[in-house]
């Protein structure tokens, strides 16, 4: 097909996800075919070779290309393409699959739901949290304790739990039931003057105060990432999760860890939990579980939860829950795949050394800068938050697009990165296979970047 009729096409016809509908129908917005992809470089139609610092996202783990992945899909969808997964169906792929993610998960978990991506698993985690409360005779005990800047999705529950107003104005979001509290964003606390340990102790005192407000007896869990993803990469102060889970059991409040972006080695630890010494009673997997090659997510339950739930469906009958493509062949048959590359290939690792690298990198070569008020990470994740006046940290404008214009200016250099939804702020969550080499690419152009918008 030519260029020109694809870009027709394209308007005509494809609702693009997360996209300005009408720039992009007017032609104001660029389309962009992609067509193949190597290690952490992309490709699209018009030969442009770009290093994708943002791992499509945050998903690619292993990076593109694959064979090993693309081959046991390809004999999976030989031999069996599809059966379901109801009353005690699964394929080989499906049963070794849920045995290897438990054994990589924290010891306290027992079960695994797999799903197709992580707003559906999140879903699955609220709606599996009503019923256990139900089965405990504790029907009040319901409302969910979320974080603003959390992402958790875009369904009406998960994009609910989501706490970006994008996800909400206008979608009549949030439901009710859905509480959000602090974030852990050091960066912004409220007075500068409060030291990292002073701020813990303010978010451990917004969310006691909001558990005294609602009641107990009203919260059944509170849902976290290990590190705050989309709300603008934000690795917690030191002790935040300590203090956290601390008012959790005190009040037997659930913890559900959200590991859609953590899960599988991108903090250089095989789970944000492990990395922070959570112990939470669901963990929701999805991208890194198969590196996106096809879809898959999971909610891991914890012996305890798995507990209550069986004894559910002893006095109630099968459990009311479950997708025509939960635990799909095909992802499963991907996952196993993808699982075994992150051990041979020591990613893990690699997402702690090179992640430390790129961290430190960035920090020496943009931590000075008059308009570079944060560079702060974990892993294989990183960020450049960008202000008007380091000293007070006065924001710019939104309408003048800092962080778009940065990106923009980075893509034109070669290499993708994030401008996150909301504030000015530029995301890296590469693939973990990234190396130093790599690392210095992506530091070197997105200084040059920076000196370009903002001198
Ligand atoms: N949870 C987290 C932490 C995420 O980052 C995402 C997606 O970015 C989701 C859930 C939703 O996953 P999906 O887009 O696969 O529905």
């Amino acid at each position: 097909l030519k260029n020109d009729l694809l870009d027709q096409w394209d308007r005509d016809h494809f609702f693009h996800p997360s996209t300005h509908l009408a720039q992009h129908a007017r032609g104001e917005s660029p389309n962009r075919i992609i067509t193949g992809g190597k290690g952490v470089h992309i490709e699209d139609r018009d030969g442009n070779r770009l290093l994708d610092a943002f791992a499509g996202l945050y998903c690619v783990n292993v990076g593109y290309g694959r064979t090993e992945i693309a081959e046991a899909i390809a004999a999976q969808a030989k031999e069996l393409a599809y059966y379901h997964a109801y009353v005690g169906h699964g394929t080989e792929a499906s049963v070794t699959l849920a045995k290897m993610v438990l054994e990589r998960a924290p010891k306290h978990m027992s079960k695994v739901y797999f799903g197709l991506g992580g707003s559906d698993a999140n879903e699955t985690n609220v709606k599996l949290v009503w019923y256990y409360n139900n089965i405990l005779g504790r029907p009040e005990k319901k409302k969910i304790i979320s974080r603003w800047r959390g992402y958790h999705g875009s369904g009406l529950v998960t994009g609910s739990l989501t706490g970006l107003k994008l996800f909400h104005d206008k979608f009549d979001l949030p439901l009710d039931r859905i509480l959000h509290t602090e974030a852990p964003y050091y960066f912004r606390r409220p007075d500068l003057a409060m030291s990292e340990a002073d701020f813990v102790a303010h978010c451990v005192a917004a969310l006691e105060a909001m558990i005294d407000r609602e009641g107990a007896d009203t919260i059944a869990a509170f849902i976290g990432e290990p590190v705050l993803g989309t709300g603008g990469i934000v690795p917690p102060p030191a002790g935040y999760w300590a203090a956290i889970q601390a008012v959790l059991d005190r009040h037997d409040i659930l913890l559900i860890a959200d590991e859609v972006v953590t899960g599988f080695g991108r903090l250089g630890s095989m789970f944000g939990s492990d990395h922070y010494g959570m112990t939470p009673d669901i963990i929701t997997i999805a991208k890194g579980l198969t590196s996106a090659y096809a879809p898959l997510s999971g909610s891991i339950f914890s012996a305890k939860v798995w507990a209550v739930l069986e004894r559910g469906t002893d006095e109630n009958g099968p459990i009311g829950h479950g997708w025509t493509y939960s635990a799909h062949p095909i992802g499963a048959a991907a996952g196993v795949a993808n699982l075994k590359l992150i051990d041979s290939l020591s990613l893990v690792k690699n997402a702690g050394e090179t992640g430390a690298y790129l961290n430190a990198a960035m920090k020496s070569a943009l931590g000075e800068h008059a308009r570079v008020g944060d560079v702060r990470g974990e892993g294989m994740l990183c960020a450049v938050e960008f202000v008007e006046d380091r000293e007070t940290r006065r924001f710019f404008d939104p309408a003048r697009k800092i962080g778009p214009a940065v990106a923009a200016a980075l893509l034109k250099r070669g290499v993708i990165a994030r401008a996150m939804p909301q504030g000015d702020i530029l995301g890296f969550a590469p693939p973990l296979c990234l190396t130093r080499a790599e690392v210095d690419e992506v530091v070197g152009k997105t200084a040059d970047a920076v000196a370009e918008v903002l001198g």
